[in-house]
């Protein structure tokens, strides 16, 4: 293009992170990154001089902020507030975990004591609500979604126990372990009429992906364990919330009170993570998508789980809100945990971890880890096999990664005494 002609467009995510928490150039000279910030404490000189801070809300404690805790959280408010006209604000946590308690404490009260979590989703979640927060008075209510390919009746169920009494409806926007996608906008319009706050845990796709504030959710969590840091180095979380929504008032302070914060070095490797990450995400979400064709059309496997892949339902839903990408994840039912031990064992290079978002491609079995807490025969109402496994792809060459998997999924069909392709 003419460079005279050039459109005026504003940076794209990927830019907003190669570039985020780089400090201006200074005369003579300053450090292009900025190092972290590890005291936890400033001193002052004078009572006056800590009337001040204090007055600021700075404490000079570090748990009421920190440089290098700001630095991650303005970042991630660029992304995860991207197309929007204002920022919203966001609030990083020591886990993913902990964004959930922050995200919900700021919406749950006396007249709101309902939380509303729809199901598969991270066994963690499940936990929290059904465990630590029931015991302080939340009443749990779980929805169980129709299998991933049925998006027209996903909100049937919701849409039955939405009352004025509930605080907020906790969804994924794909869904862990069985990469079921959310019908966002559909839940979105429900909620909006209802008055009922959306939480949007964005984890699996990410803000380089799909931004769920922009599609008019009210708040979206965020692991920082996973991609977003993607080294599998640092344990980390992170809440938005939309400007201008009353829980964006009470995040700041429920973050101190709750303790629900980030140590500066995490946050520190969390920046230095995302700067990559939309490049990372983006090359594991061409490389799932490969791996999943060869997965489809392997007599091995008995199901593929992966966006859009069950249904032309589903299919349009997924063309239309991940026009950029599906996500690193896929999941594979062996129909069996003998099968699925065999495919391991066929698998040298991809490691059994039970986690997700690393550089390198890492494996995990559901049923064994992230949904252990549900008893067998939620699990398999759910779908969740002893047979699953959960693949997270990172950035090797797609051919090695192809090579290595269709390997160990011929030396499973040779099992099963069927030729395989
Ligand atoms: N949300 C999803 C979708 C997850 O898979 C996980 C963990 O695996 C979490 C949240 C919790 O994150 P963390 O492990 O950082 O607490």
């Amino acid at each position: 293009m003419d460079g005279g002609d050039a459109v005026k467009r504003p940076p794209g995510p990927l830019t907003v992170a190669a570039r985020a928490g780089t400090p201006p150039p200074e005369p003579g000279g300053a450090p292009l990154v900025e190092p972290p910030s590890l005291a936890s404490v400033d001193t002052f000189v004078d009572l006056a001089d800590l009337d001040v801070a204090m007055a600021a809300g700075r404490g000079g404690y570090r748990r009421f902020g920190n440089p290098s805790v700001s630095r991650l959280e303005e970042a991630l408010a660029a992304l995860e507030g991207y197309g929007l006209p204002e920022p919203p604000l966001c609030r990083v946590t020591s886990s993913g975990q902990a964004a959930l308690l922050l995200a919900i404490s700021t919406l749950a009260g006396p007249g709101r004591r309902r939380v509303v979590l729809l199901r598969p989703g991270y066994g963690g979640s499940e936990s929290l609500i059904a465990g630590p927060l029931a015991a302080l008075g939340v009443e749990p209510v779980m929805v169980d979604l129709p299998p991933p390919g049925e998006v027209d009746r996903q909100l049937d169920q919701v849409r039955k126990v939405i009352t004025h009494d509930v605080a907020c409806v906790v969804a994924e926007t794909i869904g862990n372990p069985l990469m079921g996608l959310l019908d966002l906008p559909g839940l979105v319009e429900l909620c909006r009429a209802a008055g009922t706050a959306t939480v949007i845990d964005n984890t699996f796709a990410t803000p380089f992906l799909l931004r769920p504030l922009e599609l008019g959710a009210d708040v979206v969590v965020e692991s920082l364990s996973k991609q977003l840091s993607g080294h599998a180095d640092v344990l980390g979380g992170a809440v938005a919330v939309r400007a201008g929504h009353p829980a964006a008032d009470l995040l700041a302070t429920h973050s101190r009170f709750l303790g629900a914060v980030m140590a500066p070095f995490d946050a520190f490797l969390s920046l230095r993570g995302l700067r990559t990450a939309g490049v990372r995400v983006e090359r594991g979400a061409a490389s799932a998508a490969a791996l999943a064709q060869l997965a489809i059309a392997h007599p091995a496997v008995a199901a593929v789980h992966y966006p859009g892949s069950r249904s032309l339902a589903e299919e349009a839903l997924a063309a239309a809100l991940l026009p950029r990408g599906r996500g690193s994840m896929l999941a594979l039912d062996l129909g069996g945990r003998d099968r699925a031990d065999l495919l391991l064992r066929g698998l040298p290079e991809i490691r059994l971890a039970p986690s997700l978002g690393d550089v390198a491609t890492t494996v995990s079995h559901p049923a064994l880890s992230s949904h252990r807490g549900l008893s067998p025969a939620q699990r398999r109402s759910l779908g969740i096999g002893d047979g699953l496994l959960r693949f997270s792809v990172g950035i090797e060459e797609i051919e090695d990664l192809a090579a290595e998997l269709r390997t160990a999924l011929d030396s499973v069909a040779g099992t099963m005494g069927s030729a395989s392709k």
